[in-house]
């Protein structure tokens, strides 16, 4: 993951699913699975190779489950996130150095850790108000400086708060797929400055399983892998067949990359 010295997985597992299944934009509706299948779902990703997970406050009780349903929550990175939450069906954002702190103290507790492997700002959209004005990345600094988590940076929504990002922390997570690539100039200077870059909505949030003739998974890992400044590309899955499939192609394009 850049220069943390963190190794990842090039295939992470993106766990909204797990917690959360109002105000999601999948093409289809799916039923939260059961304590035993994310049980199954996990150790599958070990077998498999993944040692790389994804999660966040916002996402229903998805870090808790994390937690509770790891067989041993040090064997993964983890990289969560501070600064939205969602309650009631609804998403409400705080990016105080007060809330932040608290949210590490939350994720720490639910996900059963010492300290966080690493913490990206969740945006609400106006990356450079909550860059500029706001305390959430000075605070994951200190936290880092304590120990409690190692790495840092953001989930950011524009080029301009991509690159400052890029510029400044340890770590972006950017919008890259067939449909969109406005943010190339992130993962680019990300290349340049050797910083970590995960890369969500690869698969179009899902709709790669239908777009491109049913061609749209391939050409997407494809796609996002052959980037050299991808340390990771998150996908969120709930079906061990996709799973699968995802690890094959995520494995073919990588040593294609090679
Ligand atoms: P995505 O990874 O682009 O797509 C997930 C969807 O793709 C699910 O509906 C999944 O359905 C489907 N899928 C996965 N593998 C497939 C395959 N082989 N064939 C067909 N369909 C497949 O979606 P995303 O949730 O937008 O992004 C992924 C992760 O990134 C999330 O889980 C989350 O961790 C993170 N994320 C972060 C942010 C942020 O602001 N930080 C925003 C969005 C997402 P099945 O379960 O049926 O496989």
């Amino acid at each position: 993951m850049g220069s943390t010295g963190i190794e990842v997985s090039v295939l992470g597992l993106g766990t909204v699913n797990l917690g959360r299944n109002q105000e999601v934009k999948y093409p289809t509706g799916f039923t939260i699975p059961n304590d035993n299948e994310v049980r199954d779902l996990l150790s599958l990703s070990q077998e498999l190779g993944i040692n790389f997970i994804d999660t966040a406050p916002a996402y229903g009780n998805s870090e808790e489950r994390l937690g509770q349903l790891m067989s041993n929550p040090n064997d993964w990175v983890i990289m969560t996130k501070v600064g939205e939450i969602f309650e009631n069906g609804q998403s409400r954002f705080d990016f105080s150095a007060e809330h932040t702190r608290e949210s590490i103290e939350n994720s720490l507790r639910k996900l059963r850790r010492d300290y966080i492997d690493i913490v990206l700002v969740h945006s609400s959209g106006d990356d450079m108000n909550i860059i500029q004005q706001e305390d959430a990345l000075a605070e994951l600094d200190k936290l880092k400086q304590k120990g409690l988590i190692r790495a840092f940076g953001m989930s950011t929504k524009t080029v301009e708060g991509g690159l400052w990002v890029v510029e400044h922390c340890d770590v972006v997570m950017a919008t890259c797929n067939l449909e969109y690539n406005e943010e190339q100039p992130v993962l680019d200077k990300a290349a340049e400055l050797n910083k970590g870059v995960v890369v969500k909505k690869g698969l179009l949030s899902g709709y790669a399983g239908v777009a491109a003739g049913g061609q749209g998974v391939e050409k997407s890992f494809e796609h996002v892998l052959s980037q050299p400044a991808v340390s990771s590309m998150i996908v969120g899955t709930i079906n061990r067949h996709h799973l699968q499939k995802n690890v094959e192609l995520a494995e073919q394009y990588i040593s294609i990359a090679d």
